[in-house]
């Protein structure tokens, strides 16, 4: 099978180009000036002209069917894949969770059991260390080694759940310098957060809106800096901070990575357009659509600003969605009269690359930037590159066709996921998602989809290709 998207605008991280991307069976074999693909046969074309061709979008944050607060994300590999395949991402990097106690390997085992036949693109795994001690350390090895699992996230958040102390970070980090993994953070000071916590629920403060006051950018700051700090101890263990939200956060991980320090960080869409007053502090329990962590951040201050530069000056490396979503009914409903009880989490692995390319509408980003930021520095940063994350010759053909000239309205209506609301409900993005194709597949096409549960391969990933 072979397939020619003819007349596109291709856009690279270095710079765009009127060409056409030859595709034999899965992969790319050729992007041509079109005066040089005249003569050439192929079993399908697809008309790109006036559209940008793009890697296809990955989403280096996700968590389907995450068990959390007593129940689990709504989304499975299934629903979850399908919906990032109808937004233009072809490839997942979802957790792996070791639960406290287990054994690193059997958690693994239960997440390749969960996704295993039932994703409709590409996956890889992170794992999440929920228990940091010797056995776990020695499993790090082999997950690098043997198992393609070479990113290892903890928290400094929710004890007696994932958290790890500052001795287990250290040592964590000590391994990973070793053996060449990054850590990822969820950096945010549980400890204090959850004395805050108390004393609000206690002062019978118990909308939606105190998960955020409560969780002060201060603390995401604070544990920010410590992780860099604890890193540094650990010989400059890699270390990438996930769901990066404050400006205050933002400012250390510039200071570290000014000083030439292995520092990372993502942001998510929810951080870039939605806030603590508009969105968390809906009236009634309607803000519960929006907890999640680290939570939304004050409008009155100057976070989204700040993170959407960090994200023009590389300070900010990628953008994640950190999917994680749950129904009102029956889920965040759970928190109905005790903000601590709602579900962490918001939906959006399914309007990534569009609300970020709405950043190039509105001067945020240049259009190099937007697929730098959704799929060739996720792809870099996680050992998938050239895999993915290009369109290049030799790379796997996953491609989105994306049309500068539709639009695109966010609803519940309308969307994929398996969610009852969405966090983005009425927002217009200026262009959308035409074809999407996945290994040479297309699997979406003029609003119809063409893939199908099972396709979506799992990929062992290498080291970071930002490191020595
Ligand atoms: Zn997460």
């Amino acid at each position: 099978m072979s397939l020619l998207v003819k007349g596109g605008t291709v856009v690279g991280p270095t710079g765009t180009q009127v060409a056409d991307v030859l595709v034999e069976g899965e992969k790319i074999v050729a992007v041509l000036d079109p005066a040089f693909s005249q003569t050439i046969t192929v079993d399908e074309v697809i008309d790109a002209a006036g559209k940008y061709v793009i890697p296809g979008g990955i989403d280096a944050h996700t968590h389907m069917e995450l068990p959390f607060g007593g129940t689990a994300a709504s989304d499975t590999f299934d629903t979850g894949t399908r919906a990032a395949a109808w937004g233009g991402t072809t490839t997942i990097i979802d957790f792996a969770v070791q639960r406290t106690g287990e054994v690193v390997q059997d958690g693994l085992a239960a997440w390749h059991a969960k996704a295993d036949g039932n994703c409709h693109i590409d996956y890889a795994f992170h794992m999440i260390l929920g228990g940091v001690d010797d056995d776990s350390l020695k499993a790090m090895d082999q997950l690098v080694s043997d198992e393609g699992v070479t990113s290892f996230k903890l928290f400094m958040a929710y004890p007696g759940v994932f958290y790890s102390d500052d001795g287990q970070i250290l040592r964590a980090m000590q391994t990973a310098r070793e053996n060449g993994a990054m850590i990822m953070m969820h950096a945010e000071n549980g400890i204090a957060i959850d004395v805050l916590v108390q004393q609000a629920l206690a002062r019978g403060e118990t909308d939606p809106i105190y998960h955020g006051i409560t969780r002060p950018a201060a603390l995401e700051a604070e544990a920010t800096n410590r992780a860099i700090a604890l890193a540094e101890v650990a010989q400059d263990c890699p270390l990438y901070i996930v769901h990066l939200s404050a400006s205050q956060a933002l400012e250390h991980v510039a200071a570290a990575r000014d000083a030439g320090r292995n520092v990372f960080a993502e942001t998510c869409p929810q951080y870039l357009y939605l806030t603590l007053e508009d969105q968390l502090g809906a009236p009634g329990f309607e803000g519960a659509k929006w907890v999640c962590s680290t939570p939304l951040r004050s409008k009155h201050e100057s976070h989204a600003r700040d993170l959407w530069k960090g994200l023009r000056s590389n300070d900010l490396a990628i953008v994640s969605t950190d999917h994680c979503p749950f129904c009102m009914k029956d889920q965040k409903e759970l928190g109905l009269g005790d903000f601590s009880k709602i579900p962490n989490g918001i939906g959006g692995v399914e309007h990534r690359v569009d609300l970020i390319y709405q950043g190039v509408v509105d001067g945020q980003l240049s259009l190099e930037r937007w697929v730098e930021t959704i799929a060739t520095t996720p792809a870099r940063m996680f050992g998938l590159y050239p895999q993915k994350g290009i369109v290049a010759p030799g790379s796997d053909a996953d491609l989105v066709v994306y049309d500068p000239n539709a639009t695109t309205r966010i609803s519940v209506e309308t969307h994929h996921m398996n969610m009852d609301y969405s966090a983005y409900e009425g927002v217009e993005i200026q262009g959308g998602v035409g074809t999407v194709i996945s290994r040479g597949e297309v699997i979406v096409a003029d609003g119809n989809y063409h893939g199908r549960k099972g396709r979506g391969k799992f990929l062992e990933r290498g080291l970071s290709s930002y490191l020595m």
